[in-house]
């Protein structure tokens, strides 16, 4: 029995005060729930101040990023240890984002995904495909793609978890329907299944983009969707618990 999982990305958002302002609500709101997991993904320089928040409570941290050595010359990028010693739990790995601004790879993806697991930290493994590749029927392919570049040389898929996140549903207002996000997290399912085994139902698969407290609902009812990556309702803490609210009550 897969449990579920919420993460709130806040990408570039928040200072310092901000951020515990809103770990500190979303503490307080998720406190006694059960059977699932919240996670909140600070941007890195409120991550220390976010760990001090949630210390002790159900709520776990995440970094939005991570870099795939120990240490050493690599102006800007921050390190395994460091997101440990910050109080990570997770890692966001592979963002659209990134792949599209900072010109992430599949194999960078599979690069930072190895060194997080190497470190004892999880990765959440974002994958997605573009509105012209939806359109042009080629979503499998490039999700299997993505899905197996990202797996490739890492032999035990404890500890991970996968988030599909259509780029067209991310920040536009557009999510996938039910029925097309189960479509895909099916996909995901097989492929890993393919990869290595029964073990597949066990992973948990996210699903990521434009996602609300009126819409989590109906997606979270879908077979192989086992949470969400939320991002610009991961900022109002009203919007997050609802989301999670939405969750648990479905649970039930
Ligand atoms: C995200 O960036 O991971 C995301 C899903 O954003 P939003 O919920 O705003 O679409």
């Amino acid at each position: 029995m897969r449990t579920w999982m919420v993460a709130g990305n806040w990408k570039m958002n928040n200072t310092i005060r901000e951020a515990i302002d809103l770990a500190k609500g979303v503490k307080d709101g998720a406190a006694g729930i059960k059977g699932g997991e919240v996670v909140l993904a600070p941007p890195y320089t409120a991550l220390q101040s976010v760990y001090e928040t949630i210390k002790g409570s159900q709520v776990l941290l995440a970094a939005q990023n991570i870099y795939f050595e120990d240490k050493g010359a690599y102006t800007g990028e921050v390190s395994p240890a460091m997101l440990k010693d910050a109080g990570c739990t997770y890692v966001i790995v592979g963002h659209s984002e990134r792949r599209k601004y900072f010109y992430e790879t599949d194999e960078g993806v599979n690069a930072k995904a190895k060194k997080c697991l190497q470190a004892g930290l999880k990765p959440i493994i974002c994958v997605g495909e573009t509105e012209v590749e939806r359109e042009k029927g080629v979503t499998e392919f490039v999700i299997g793609i993505q899905v197996k570049k990202a797996l490739h040389g890492i032999d035990k898929l404890d500890n991970i978890v996968i988030a599909y996140e259509p780029v067209w549903a991310i920040g536009t207002g557009k999510n996938a329907t039910p029925m097309e996000a189960e479509e895909v997290h099916r996909f995901i399912r097989n492929v890993v299944g393919d990869m290595y085994g029964e073990i597949c139902k066990k992973i948990m698969i996210l699903y990521g983009g434009s996602v609300t407290s009126e819409n989590i609902g109906e997606l979270i009812s879908m077979e192989d969707v086992d949470g969400a990556l939320v991002g610009g309702a991961s900022l109002k803490i009203d919007s997050f618990l609802g989301i999670i609210r939405n969750i648990t009550e479905k649970q039930k």
